[in-house]
């Protein structure tokens, strides 16, 4: 797949658990007032409806539900990803925050082949692929800086024949695994095995509520009921399952019968992934969805979440994060982390701040995404690239962003996909492309 299609694993959304970081979130106080400050304003010219013209419901009775919901991930297991001694004494060194989440594209090779894989994977052996001796040889060093979440991802992870090796060593070394897989694969003893071997959460890219849909766009008949099937097995077995939609002018109007369909599959988590069109992604450019619509899609996300029993976030939408708290503003609150949980410490775009990808040759990115190679770690070790590299540093300096991402009050808790600036600019520091909002700076509307 290059789930998520190709993607789901390539980026930061498997186990957002990551920021919930306990003491350590990764916007600072500073941060989170300048954005609480903002205009009080809503996104210019968008009105707060559902995309589909649902209406929206009321208030969660217990405030926001980020706190409360099912995870049934790495952390329902306790786990801190970035919160053992190895990540503090690094940052305390370096001043560099440590990876939390590293998506690892383990093989490319894939037995689907999917329209909007990042990876544009097809089946069969990829030359160069890190074999295992230079997998765990990566593992030792990165868990020398970090005690991450690392999403084993493809292609399709589970056509690596010695992933079960590679879960044991990450577990063994404080690591935390997890897959994202398109589930197909997923019979009574893989899922067996995910179990046995302390799997605690799957990523499944589910992108139509039919069949038909699902089929067509995927490339492939049948796909869809061996990914549900997979997905119900894995649920037997007591694995998590995330489901994980890719957004695009095809199905936007389609959430809430994905909603129900992952509610009634019983699925842990329902994240939403707005397209970023790379890899074989790019042949659906003229599907991503216009910038107005893609803030409808958000506005949904955040009104439908306050009733939703399920794990809900956006991802590769960092908008998403500038609208919650132009949301709670209107609303009268404040973005706590008791009102709203991990939204409330985390930001939009984590490329190079506390994720990053490693590719299936090894070649280390902020993201699945992001078209840039900062190292190779056949070469180099991961965490002098992680330290070292000008461009990871750059990403980590909001100043430096530019046009009106580099003025926007919204900055430290969105701060634009950097990916997409990148493939629409050329320059990933550039203003996201994909954003309505307008800084107050630059509006003569706002005092502030
Ligand atoms: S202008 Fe940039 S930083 Fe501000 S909300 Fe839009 S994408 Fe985010
Ligand atoms: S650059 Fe874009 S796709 Fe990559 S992590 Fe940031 S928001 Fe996601």
């Amino acid at each position: 797949m290059a789930d998520n299609v190709g993607n789901a694993d390539a980026r930061p959304d498997l186990e957002l658990e990551e920021e919930f970081g306990d003491e350590r979130p990764t916007i600072d106080e500073q941060e989170m007032a300048d954005a609480e400050k903002g205009c009080g304003q809503a996104a210019i010219g968008i009105p707060m409806g559902h995309p589909a013209g649902v209406p929206m419901t009321g208030g969660h009775p217990g405030g926001h539900p980020g706190a409360t919901q099912r995870h049934g991930g790495a952390r329902s297991m306790g786990f801190r990803p970035g919160g053992g001694e190895a990540a503090a004494a690094y940052e305390a060194r370096t001043g560099i925050k440590a990876p939390r989440i590293i998506a690892w594209e383990i093989t490319r090779s894939c037995n689907l082949s999917c329209a909007h894989c990042r990876a544009a994977a097809e089946f069969g052996h990829y030359h160069g692929e890190l074999t295992l001796d230079e997998i765990k040889s990566n593992i030792d060093d990165i868990v020398t800086i970090t005690n991450p979440i690392i999403i084993l991802t493809g292609g399709e992870p589970l056509m690596r024949p010695d992933i079960w090796e590679i879960v044991d060593y990450a577990h063994e070394k404080g690591a935390m695994p997890v897959i994202g897989t398109n589930a197909t694969l997923i019979t009574d003893e893989i899922a067996a095995k995910m179990a046995e071997h302390k799997i605690p959460r799957i990523s499944v890219s589910v992108d139509f509520p039919t069949a038909a849909e699902h089929d067509a766009f995927r490339g492939q008949v049948g796909c869809f009921d061996l990914t549900i099937e997979g997905i119900k097995i894995a649920k037997r077995h007591g694995v998590g399952v995330q489901i994980n939609m890719t957004v695009t002018t095809m199905n936007a109007d389609r959430m809430e019968e994905m909603h129900t369909l992952a509610e009634s599959l019983g699925v842990d988590a329902f994240h939403i992934f707005m397209l970023v069109p790379t890899g074989r992604g790019e042949d659906l450019l003229d599907k991503e969805l216009p910038p107005e619509e893609y803030e409808k899609v958000l506005e949904w996300a955040y009104e439908r979440q306050k009733t939703s029993p399920l794990h809900f976030k956006p991802t590769d939408a960092p908008h998403y994060y500038r609208i919650i708290r132009q949301k709670a503003k209107a609303e009268g609150k404040k973005v706590t982390r008791e009102e709203y949980g991990l939204d409330a410490m985390t930001r939009g775009c984590l490329g190079g701040i506390t994720f990053c990808f490693i590719s299936h040759v090894g070649d280390l990115q902020p993201c699945g995404y992001f078209d840039m190679q900062l190292g190779n770690v056949k070469e180099q070790p991961f965490s002098q690239i992680w330290t070292e590299s000008k461009v990871f540093n750059e990403l980590r300096d909001y100043s430096l962003l530019k046009g009106k991402c580099g003025v926007c009050e919204y900055k430290a808790v969105c701060g634009g996909c950097r990916a997409r600036a990148l493939s629409v600019t050329g320059d990933y520091l550039a203003e996201e492309p994909y954003c309505v909002y307008v800084p107050a700076s630059m509006r003569s509307d706002c005092g502030e």
